[in-house]
């Protein structure tokens, strides 16, 4: 059935200034990592992005390889676009990025000139577009100049292949020479992406103020830590088709020990009468130099349920000292 977007899809959703540039990225964003690859129920991938972008989430984050296979979410998110979205394209920002294993040889993964350019073209192709709004160098590369990086990444903007650039999961020091990188190339870095969540915390140690100072935004990737800050696991047990029950990596975090944290962050959910997911997304909006939570869902009732931290009230005082208590611990 053809799609029409909801008319009040930007009433409920608020949007923040990423960094110092002209653009606004919604409080909540949606990646398609994980849930929306070959393997998984297309239709359950498009209902979760259709009822995102109906709520005026309007940032979907991709990856040249998330899957899986590598590169299928990029295709599915294509058939999206041309199914349903593409009318909308002025609306959306659609990122992508590059410096994961995507080919073989030596060409096909980290931050050479040769396999950030070409990563593109293949990511645009797979998606049906002539443009991403942003690209990303994915992570550093210790032994390919930064000049060489980031000079790719310059010429892909001047290229108009992509309108911003960003990069993802530099340190702060390494984060400080590639900002400034990018400046003397006469391209600003518009935003950094961290992991960041209440049970990964890496950030605000330097990361935060060197990105305040430079002028760039940041958005939280795994601000649920992979689903272990919701309701998914409290109770011990691993759900029939949860992240834990097909990710061997990320099964061995439940542990006695962090059951015990999520607990205790869940009954200070409780008292506000919302659920844990809440309560991580609004914690990690309490700081305003956090511009978007990308968030992940194998569904739209996930969604929703996340979506609802934009209507709540920011948390108080106490709220957050009872929750730095339970992380001390
Ligand atoms: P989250 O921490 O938000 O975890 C998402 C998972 O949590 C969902 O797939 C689901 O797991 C579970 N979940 C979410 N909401 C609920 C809910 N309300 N109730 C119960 N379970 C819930 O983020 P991700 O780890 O998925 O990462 C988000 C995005 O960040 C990625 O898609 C990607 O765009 C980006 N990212 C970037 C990286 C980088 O290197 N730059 C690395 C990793 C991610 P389940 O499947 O069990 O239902």
């Amino acid at each position: 059935m053809a799609y029409n977007a909801k008319d009040n899809r930007y009433e409920m959703m608020k949007y923040r200034r990423c960094g110092k540039s002209g653009l606004n990225l919604p409080e909540i964003s949606l990646g398609l990592w994980q849930n929306f690859g070959g393997v998984d129920r297309y239709e359950t991938g498009c209902e979760t992005v259709l009822t995102a972008f109906d709520s005026g989430v309007n940032h979907f984050d991709l990856a040249n390889n998330y899957g899986p296979p590598p590169g299928s979410a990029e295709i599915a998110f294509g058939r999206m676009l041309k199914d349903h979205l593409m009318p909308y394209r002025d609306e959306l920002i659609i990122s992508t990025k590059a410096g994961y294993r995507m080919w073989p040889g030596p060409y096909g993964e980290w931050g050479s000139r040769k396999y950030l350019i070409a990563s593109l073209d293949a990511s645009l192709k797979r998606m049906g577009l002539d443009y991403v709004d942003i690209f990303y160098s994915h992570r550093p590369d210790p032994d390919t100049p930064i000049e060489e990086t980031m000079g790719a990444l310059a010429d892909i903007v001047r290229q108009g292949k992509a309108l911003y650039v960003g990069i993802s999961s530099y340190s702060a020091k390494d984060s400080t020479t590639a900002i400034s990188t990018l400046r003397s190339l006469g391209v600003p870095c518009l935003i950094h992406q961290p992991a960041y969540s209440m049970l990964n915390r890496w950030i605000e140690d330097g990361l935060l103020d060197v990105l305040e100072k430079e002028g760039a935004g940041c958005i939280c990737f795994s601000p649920l830590a992979q689903g272990l800050l919701t309701g998914r696991y409290l109770d011990g047990t691993i759900p029939e088709g949860s992240r834990a029950s097909t990710n061997e990596f990320f099964r061995p975090s439940i542990t006695p020990e962090i059951l015990v944290t999520l607990n205790a962050l869940n009954d200070v959910a409780k008292a506000r009468g919302t659920t844990l997911s809440v309560l991580a997304i609004l914690w990690i909006l309490r700081d305003k130099r956090n511009t978007s939570v990308l968030i992940g869902a194998s569904s739209s009732a996930q969604l929703k349920e996340n979506l609802t931290a934009v209507s709540q009230p920011p948390l108080t005082a106490e709220e957050l000292s009872k929750v730095e208590a339970i992380l001390k611990k």
